[in-house]
């Protein structure tokens, strides 16, 4: 994924220090959109926030463009201002455009947020439009219908050579290498990461490639190997036309993609 940090989109420093929640807080995923144009800046909308609203800086913790770019807003724990009442539960994502101008790469990138908040906050939150909670058309029919749906899109493809990933804020090298299925020695090796401790947002890190393929080992079960490779277990089902995954047996080759 693509995510631009403030610092690259040019973000005003806020007025004051965000209120912070915890990831114990956090239980709410809502979906906006700007309702105007798909090429408005992100930077037009925070002055919008800060000189006709009054608030601190801009009210959304993360946006998404049609192209699928990630826009850092206040980030994950920020107590930002877009549902009211419901600020502390809920992370806020706001897509770009108006009703009907959302695209695979917006949803899809709308999902990657997603799937990582849960991944930080260890538990599945909760999907809501933001008519849910206020009297408001937002996010317009067409993603609303989306975000009933659960949020689908096809299954993100593994990491292949070359990769990169963005660091945002909060990431750390283990919770990076964790996601993609590999160690932070590798990813450390790889970009010449002296200090894993060290890394910064939007710096660019490469990514390890997926090996073609896992040779089965004694204790080996197809959830573990799964997780490993940064994949799902349905994935390798699939792909090795296993009858049943809890029968699988030390030396199987397994195609991992
Ligand atoms: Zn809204």
């Amino acid at each position: 994924m693509n995510v631009i940090t403030r610092a690259q989109w040019g973000a005003r420093a806020p007025e004051r220090a965000s209120y912070q929640a915890t990831w114990a807080q956090r239980t709410t995923f809502y979906v906006h959109y700007s309702a105007a144009s798909k090429t408005q800046k992100v930077r037009a909308i925070q002055d919008y926030h800060m000189d006709t609203h009054g608030w601190n800086d801009i009210g959304y913790n993360w946006l998404v463009d049609s192209a699928g770019n990630i826009y850092e807003g206040q980030g994950w724990l920020s107590i930002g201002a877009h549902v009211a009442n419901h600020n502390t539960a809920g992370i806020g994502v706001c897509f770009i455009g108006k009703d009907g101008d959302d695209t695979k790469l917006a949803r899809e990138a709308i999902r990657w947020l997603y799937d990582e908040a849960c991944r930080r906050a260890g538990r599945k939150l909760a999907i809501k439009g933001h008519r849910d909670s206020n009297a408001t058309k937002c996010p317009g029919d067409k993603l609303y219908a989306w975000v009933r749906a659960g949020l689908p899109v096809d299954a993100p493809k593994p990491p292949t050579t070359g990769a990169t990933y963005t660091v945002v804020r909060g990431d750390t090298l283990s919770g990076i290498a964790a996601r993609y299925g590999t160690t932070v020695a590798k990813i450390a090796e790889l970009n010449g990461i002296k200090n894993a401790n060290l890394i910064h947002p939007g710096q660019k890190l490469k990514l390890p490639s997926t090996p073609s393929s896992h040779t089965v080992v004694r204790g080996d079960t197809l959830g573990g190997i799964a997780k490993r490779y940064g994949t799902t277990v349905d994935k390798l089902v699939k792909l090795n036309g296993i009858k049943n995954p809890n029968l699988i047996h030390p030396g199987q080759k397994l195609k991992l993609r």
